[in-house]
């Protein structure tokens, strides 16, 4: 029988690098947070491993050991029939891979050694806000988040990542506080955020630097509450209050800067 999955893009709402590890990973302390948009799976039993992908990212998404969803699969001992529709694109710092990666674990019921192909894997396993420490291993609670409305904007650039983490000034840098309290509202959780940083911001914009136009247009949104990149970019995210102002925003930005991918959606 086919089962369906779905892959929630992930959103770094803050990203602190803390330190750097001997073997070169970063230290983080990052809130992440899901959207209600994402790629959708399916998965079916199968004599042979397959996958497949469509839908509007597919272009240059390869269908075979090297997709993280065939090597997730073999992760769990299975062996399926994978096909995998790209609505999220990839490269873009919400998560991608690693969310349609973690789809199949949960598929297939595997709760251990997501970390194996990749430190985004855990966060995504259980894809509701978490706060995010080591290299994206120790994972905690934190109190729900109030509806979030968001628009997601990416210019259309691939980032390496190794790349972004390279261009780092400083890898020391502050965590967020040891508490992060429960927010009244959308406005309430954007202020706190406002005193949360992506570390990563700086060191994209120089290798990108059209992630400024992105997060300028955010910004000056009628009622954005916050801008801010995702990951190591190139998405940014800007929050909202309430759905129709996301829409209405995400409308004007998408006729404005028509090669933009821009999508309004909500985050928990
Ligand atoms: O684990 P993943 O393959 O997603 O990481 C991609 C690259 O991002 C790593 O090779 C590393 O250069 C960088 N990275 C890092 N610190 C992290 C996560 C990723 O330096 N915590």
């Amino acid at each position: 029988m086919t089962s369906e999955g779905f892959a929630p893009a992930k959103i770094n709402l803050s990203l602190h690098v803390t330190g750097q590890r001997p073997d070169g990973y970063h230290l983080l302390d990052s809130l992440v947070a899901f959207a209600d948009i994402g790629d959708r799976l399916w998965i079916e039993p199968a004599d042979e491993m397959s996958v497949s992908v469509t839908g509007p990212f597919a272009v240059g998404v390869p269908e075979d050991r090297r997709n993280l969803v065939w090597r997730a699969a073999e992760l769990a001992g299975g062996v399926a029939r994978i096909t995998v529709e790209k609505n999220l694109p990839h490269g873009a710092g919400i998560g991608g891979g690693s969310s349609d990666a973690a789809a199949v674990l949960r598929h297939f019921g595997v709760t251990d050694g997501a970390g194996r192909l990749g430190a985004d894997v855990p966060v995504c396993l259980r894809p509701v806000a978490q706060r995010m420490h080591g290299i994206g291993e120790l994972l905690s609670d934190v109190p729900p988040l109030p509806p979030l409305h968001a628009v997601l904007v990416n210019p259309g650039l691939h980032l390496p990542t190794p790349t972004v983490f390279a261009r780092l000034d400083t890898r020391q840098n502050a965590p967020m506080p040891d508490e992060i309290r429960s927010f009244r509202d959308a406005r309430d959780c954007a202020l706190w955020l406002s005193e949360q940083r992506n570390d990563l911001e700086t060191p994209a914009l120089s290798v990108a630097p059209e992630i400024g136009e992105v997060l300028k247009a955010l910004s000056a949104s009628p009622e954005a509450l916050l801008a801010r990149m995702s990951g190591s970019g190139a998405t940014c995210f800007g929050l909202f209050a309430t759905a129709t102002q996301a829409q209405s925003a995400a409308a004007t930005l998408a006729s404005t800067h028509p090669r933009w991918w821009v999508q309004p959606c909500q985050i928990r």
